[in-house]
């Protein structure tokens, strides 16, 4: 009687603490960790349960454990989020990049040229020079001479572009190959840069780039597939478990969708298929699958990407007042404002959910404009559009983010004081346009959906560079002096979201990932910190100690 009894009274005390459950089985239980969910209604926990890739419990150590048991893993105060989502990347493009010619982080022309030259004895008489990642703004008028890549070797066919995406620099060699020369017409949305005597000079601006691009050597299907590999190992390691892919050609799509097939992708890619701009290669609109957005699948063609103008180095971003250099023009649209608006109207009516590139205040208003009348001709259906770069925004768009439902897709790594912004930019736009870039602070301020993008292999895919600058408005690195517009940071909080749960909004995912909660997928990533107790510019010295993706370790990779 007596043994019956304690089962008994054990069993009642057991009902009222904790349901009288026997454990149940997990296939990891994260412990002693300073767990963020980005969940409102219970933002930190200790200790988190996966099974069969699931959150199934996220509490304190002691309920945790009281409900699950199997293997452990004692985190000692790391930190824990949701997996970060890059709502800006070019994965397969960048990981090409990184098998090329890569000219990225080199600081003088003297370098570049010096890098060109390995390049060039690397490779056969008869090979292309093909790469990217040169610094346009460590050149006078960013324009580098096609004379500087002859003189490494005259009969090289060269093609370089430009960090940014939006020029290319190319030899003497590649323009006869192309048959660019001094009667050659610009073509529409295009600059064939000119010296004195019209000769083509050596740098292409936007379409015009199509010109030697078009002739360039076909990659192979297995290339696309290892620079695609060698880019997801590279976002892993730096925390990232979801990106949109802001530029996606057919051959990228079918690289993504081979690996997710054989179960080695470990990543949630959206694609922004590049269906209308003059860049890449343009795929048909019917390639667009608007009806997977929300649903499991690892690559989704649900989103399409719209070039609404250039740049401000080229000049041709699309501004309202004039730039204040020689040439004087307003930039340009890609697409005139009317036909894209109705380019607009039809793909939103087709439940395709757009992403804009737009950097001058008027390519912004050109493209809340398009979106407006989008809405007014079919109505909100939650496509959820957004507008990634946003480096200048006139004061009365700004709500308009809100009003009209579209995420500002912000590049934080962006706001500092370099030498683009200090050299390049100021002299074309004056003072008070650098004054307002990169206007994040005021977006936040009337409530704007933030979301945050690398735009990597332009910059960095680290999230915590972007996020330490979205703070201090200063380089991370410390190279670089003083602050750009100290007015426009946003707290940490802001910043986190925008890389978790607002991404994952955004990618149409939100009942899958992005915060730390029971029943969503577990995408996580350890950071060897917690953020939220660091001073803002040391968060970019915290290091990312591992990435789950569907409570697979993906970072450091286990075999
Ligand atoms: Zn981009």
């Amino acid at each position: 009687m007596v043994p019956q009894f304690k089962n008994f009274a054990f069993c009642c005390v057991c009902f009222f603490l904790v349901g009288c459950e026997q454990p149940q089985p997990a296939d990891l239980i994260l412990v002693n960790a300073s767990i963020y969910t980005v969940d409102d209604q219970n933002p930190w926990a200790e200790a988190l349960a996966i099974r069969a890739g699931d959150i199934v419990g996220v509490g304190t150590n002691a309920d945790v454990l009281a409900k699950f048991e199997g293997p452990q893993r004692d985190l000692d105060g790391k930190m824990v989020l949701p997996g970060f989502h890059d709502s800006h990347s070019h994965l397969i493009y960048g990981g090409l990049q990184m098998s090329q010619c890569d000219l990225s982080e080199l600081g003088s022309p003297a370098a570049i040229l010096a890098a060109i030259e390995v390049c060039d004895q690397s490779l056969d008489p008869s090979d292309w020079l093909v790469g990217g990642g040169w610094d346009l703004s460590l050149f006078v008028d960013a324009n580098p001479s096609k004379t500087l890549l002859d003189q490494v070797n005259p009969d090289r066919r060269t093609f370089l572009r430009a960090a940014d995406g939006h020029s290319a620099w190319v030899s003497s060699a590649a323009l006869r190959y192309a048959g660019i020369e001094s009667e050659t017409p610009d073509p529409a949305d295009g600059i064939i840069e000119r010296d004195s005597g019209s000769q083509p000079s050596g740098v292409l601006r936007e379409s015009a780039m199509l010109l030697v691009e078009n002739v360039l050597p076909a990659i192979d299907a297995t290339v696309r597939e290892r620079a695609a590999r060698q880019a997801i190992a590279l976002a892993h390691q730096n925390g990232i478990t979801s990106v949109i892919d802001a530029a996606a050609t057919t051959a990228d799509a079918e690289t993504y969708e081979a690996l997710a097939a054989s179960d080695v992708l470990n990543m949630r890619v959206v694609l922004a298929m590049s269906v209308i701009a003059p860049f890449f290669d343009p795929a048909p609109v019917e390639s667009i699958e608007p009806e997977h957005r929300q649903t499991q699948k690892l690559v989704r063609r649900q989103s399409a990407k719209i070039f609404v103008d250039g740049v401000l180095e080229g000049e041709t971003a699309a501004l309202i007042a004039p730039y204040f250099s020689d040439k004087g023009g307003h930039g340009m649209l890609i697409t005139p404002a009317e036909e894209l608006q109705s380019k607009v109207i039809r793909l939103d009516a087709m439940g395709v959910q757009l992403m804009f590139h737009a950097i001058g205040d008027f390519g912004v208003r050109v493209a809340l404009d398009a979106i407006e009348a989008a809405q007014t001709s079919n109505g909100d259906q939650d496509l959820r559009h957004h507008i990634s770069h946003l480096q200048l925004i006139d004061p009365v768009d700004r709500p308009r983010f809100k009003a009209l439902n579209v995420a500002a897709n912000v590049q934080a790594l962006w706001a500092l004081p370099d030498s683009y912004i200090m050299d390049v930019n100021l002299p074309a736009v004056g003072p008070d346009r650098v004054q307002a870039m990169y206007p994040i602070g005021s977006l936040d301020a009337v409530e704007t959906a933030i979301v945050g993008g690398s735009d990597w292999p332009v910059s960095s895919m680290n999230p915590l560079l972007a996020i330490e600058t979205a703070l201090t408005r200063q380089d991370p690195t410390g190279v670089i002096a003083g602050v750009l517009n100290e007015q426009e940071t946003v707290s940490l909080a802001t910043m986190i979201a925008a890389y978790t749960k607002n991404g994952a909004h955004l990618m149409h995912q939100e009942q899958l990932t992005g915060q730390l909660q029971v029943g969503k997928r577990a995408d996580l990533v350890v950071l060897s910190d917690n953020l939220f107790t660091l001073a803002p510019h040391e968060i970019s010295e915290v290091s990312v100690v591992a990435t789950y993706f569907e409570g697979r370790q993906v970072f450091p990779y286990e075999s």
